[in-house]
């Protein structure tokens, strides 16, 4: 236990990071230039850290495996980024965003760490801006906002539906003015197998070219992981096809710790699974649920004739659907968190209430929004005594001017007008609120190597609240690391470059060979994606979106059974020396076997509900999480021992000094 060390700063918790900031080591601008950092993942996280550590002056590489950094899953990203502005004079501040956030993760998550990211949220919006990104504004020129999940205010900024993209693009064309000046040298395809470490510091990864398979020594005298989360070890997600746990798995082999595997984000609106052979989900933005109501039949003869395509939702009228949601949660209605609202939908769906074909989805219904924009709009244009079809055109316009893109994307997949028929949607696995253990200065429990983004155990606790990852990812690249690094580089100004001809570097480089080799020789009866697959539905039914005891205990012993069978019988086509992305995905799918299993253990392990945590022995009486506060008001810091099984335990406990613990309520 004693092992974990936070290095929170004392003092007020308004003034921690003020005044860390002022008592910590800098280097000077020359001294700057003789030092070198290694940036894994170039996503909004990675991509901010190393504009800005270029912008300070050091020497930078970046590492992605896609072609490209504008590509990192970061652009994905749909609905907004929350900063606690308060430019709606709605009652927001600091200290409320930091409150939202510390309730919203079920007072699973640390407290200095997400005063600081509520502190520095307004900073990320102004720099954003300045770079030129394209936030959606008010008639009067102001930058506009919305509201997300769980609060009570509107303190989120959008771009339309692709908040990521542009947030990428900013953090992309910061990026390339470093790159253009020589300070960062981007090696794009190219993957870190492995990390590096010289005297107990992490000094340099192995990294392969992946278009010549060329094995690559970098050296530097930091590294900073931001590779993003590990949503895809259940197959189906929301992520990115190519995300990943590898960089973060192989320092945590190398003694980083892994904390909090099980927590897991579901999120409530996603497109429905449609069958076996899918390989991917798609999200429909949390946005949505500012004007879109969730509700499925109050009579289970209506949810079945609908089910069997005898009865259309619109046929029914308001009296005859029960808007669960609202009926529950009066208080945050269609916006309460995303655990919460998953749960709700797992719930109705179970009890037989769903409306698509498998039973497992529940609408999302614009009809009210239409009709009350476009009432609205015919009052603001003068036009008396609209009709129906006036009303329902002006409420579209609205409807579409915010949501338009998604609406689109919708209709693409699902062949359903949105506009005219409620959409359909059920809970998916979207982030993952675990990560690489990080100190306050986001360092991991090795020396010299950081975490940023999704790829750290984060500031969410056991749930995220919705715009808050790419919040902290930008928070941790533009304005935490860049402080922080520095504090430990200050000891490393006289170092001169790190060799890559050393025996450290011989040793894992043959490590990263062998496992290469190791994969390329399976007997060859499956491939990669069967085993994939395989994981992802013990996870997802024995992981997901409830938990009990019995069935982690299964999942346990399953998915190590599979790793034996992954590691004997997997089947990896072409060779090792060129472009072969089915070696790419094996490497990528045996850390998910590992860590799937260690997340299974970390569930068992967590005998209460939290957040995205719910074990189906641990709730109240009306289906509510039920936190133990006495026993598990701590962070698993997991010590990699060899097998998953072997993994030992550290806690961190969690001090609530300026926040009262309180049973979470959204009523
Ligand atoms: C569909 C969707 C919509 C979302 N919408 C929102 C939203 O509206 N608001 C919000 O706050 N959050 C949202 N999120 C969450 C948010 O997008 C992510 O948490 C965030 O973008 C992660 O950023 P990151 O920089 O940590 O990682 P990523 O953007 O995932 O970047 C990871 C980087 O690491 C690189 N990498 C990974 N492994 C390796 C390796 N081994 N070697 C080399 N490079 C590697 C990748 O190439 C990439 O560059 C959404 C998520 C999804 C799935």
């Amino acid at each position: 236990m004693g092992i974990l060390d936070s290095k929170i700063p004392s003092g007020p918790l308004a003034d921690k990071w003020t005044q860390y900031k002022n008592d910590i080591n800098l280097v000077n601008p020359a001294n700057k230039r003789k030092i070198d950092i290694i940036v894994v993942g170039t996503g909004l996280a990675g991509g901010s850290a190393a504009a800005t550590f270029a912008e300070l002056g050091y020497n930078v590489k970046t590492f992605c495996y896609q072609d490209s950094p504008r590509r990192a899953h970061s652009i994905a990203a749909q609905g907004g980024i929350n900063a606690a502005k308060n430019y709606q004079g709605d009652g927001d501040s600091n200290y409320r965003l930091f409150y939202d956030t510390i309730k919203g993760g079920d007072y699973r998550s640390r407290e200095a760490n997400v005063y600081r990211l509520a502190e520095v949220s307004g900073n990320i919006i102004d720099q954003c801006v300045a770079q030129g990104v394209p936030f959606a504004r008010e008639y009067g020129g102001l930058l506009d906002n919305r509201s997300f999940g769980g609060v009570l205010v509107s303190r989120t900024f959008y771009a339309k539906g692709q908040t990521g993209q542009q947030l990428l693009l900013g953090a992309y064309a910061a990026m390339n003015r470093q790159i253009n000046r020589g300070k960062i040298k981007a090696y794009n395809r190219h993957e870190m197998l492995d990390l590096v470490l010289v005297d107990g510091k992490a000094r340099g990864i192995i990294a392969r070219n992946l278009v010549t398979g060329e094995i690559e020594r970098h050296s530097a005298h930091a590294v900073v992981l931001a590779s993003g989360g590990y949503g895809n070890v259940f197959y189906l997600s929301t992520n990115a096809m190519g995300s990943n746990v590898m960089a973060a798995w192989r320092a945590h082999r190398r003694g980083a710790f892994f904390a909090n595997p099980c927590y897991t984000q579901i999120h409530p609106t996603c497109i429905p699974v449609s069958g076996e052979h899918q390989s991917k989900l798609t999200l429909m933005s949390e946005s949505l649920r500012n004007d879109g109501r969730i509700w499925v039949p109050k009579r289970l003869e209506d949810a079945k004739a609908i089910r069997e395509g005898k009865m259309k939702p619109t046929q029914l009228s308001e009296e005859e659907r029960d808007y669960y949601l609202e009926r529950r949660y009066p208080a945050f209605g269609n916006l309460v968190p995303r655990d919460v609202a998953s749960r709700a939908a797992k719930e109705r769906c179970d009890a037989g209430f769903g409306v698509n074909k498998t039973g497992q989805a529940v609408f999302l219904d614009f009809k009210s929004a239409i009709e009350r924009y476009g009432k609205e709009q015919a009052q603001i244009h003068g036009i008396g005594n609209p009709s129906k079809e006036k009303i329902t055109e002006l409420g579209e316009g609205i409807v579409e001017a915010k949501y338009g893109n998604l609406f689109q994307m919708y209709e693409k997949i699902v062949d359903e007008n949105p506009y005219k028929t409620p959409m359909m949607i059920y809970p998916a696995v979207h982030y993952t609120m675990g990560g690489l253990w990080v100190d306050y200065n986001l360092q991991t429990t090795i020396p010299g190597c950081y975490a940023a983004g999704e790829a750290n155990f984060s500031d969410h606790g056991a749930n995220r609240l919705g715009a808050s990852a790419l919040m902290q990812g930008l928070a941790d690249g533009y304005f935490v690391l860049p402080y922080t690094i520095g504090d430990y580089l200050s000891q490393d100004i006289r170092t001169g470059p790190i060799p890559t001809n050393s025996p450290e570097f011989d040793s894992v480089e043959k490590d990263v060979r062998d496992r290469i080799m190791r994969l390329m020789s399976g007997k060859g009866k499956h491939s990669v994606d069967y085993y994939h697959k395989q994981l992802g539905h013990i996870m997802w039914n024995k992981c997901g979106m409830s938990r009990n005891a019995q069935g982690l205990k299964e999942a346990i012993v399953e998915i190590s059974a599979l790793r034996t069978d992954f590691w004997e019988n997997v089947r990896v086509p072409g060779n090792a020396d060129g472009l072969n992305q089915e070696l790419e995905k094996a490497g990528r799918v045996a850390d998910f076997l590992e860590l799937g299993e260690l997340f299974a253990k970390d569930a068992l392990n967590r005998n209460e509900s939290c957040g995205g945590h719910f074990r189906e022995e641990y709730q109240t009486k009306d289906g509510e999480a039920l936190r133990d506060d006495e026993h598990f008001k701590f962070v698993s810091a997991w010590e990699y021992k060899g097998e998953p099984k072997d993994a030992v335990l550290h806690k961190e406990d969690l001090v609530y000094e300026n926040i009262e613990l309180k049973t979470r309520s959204y009523k």
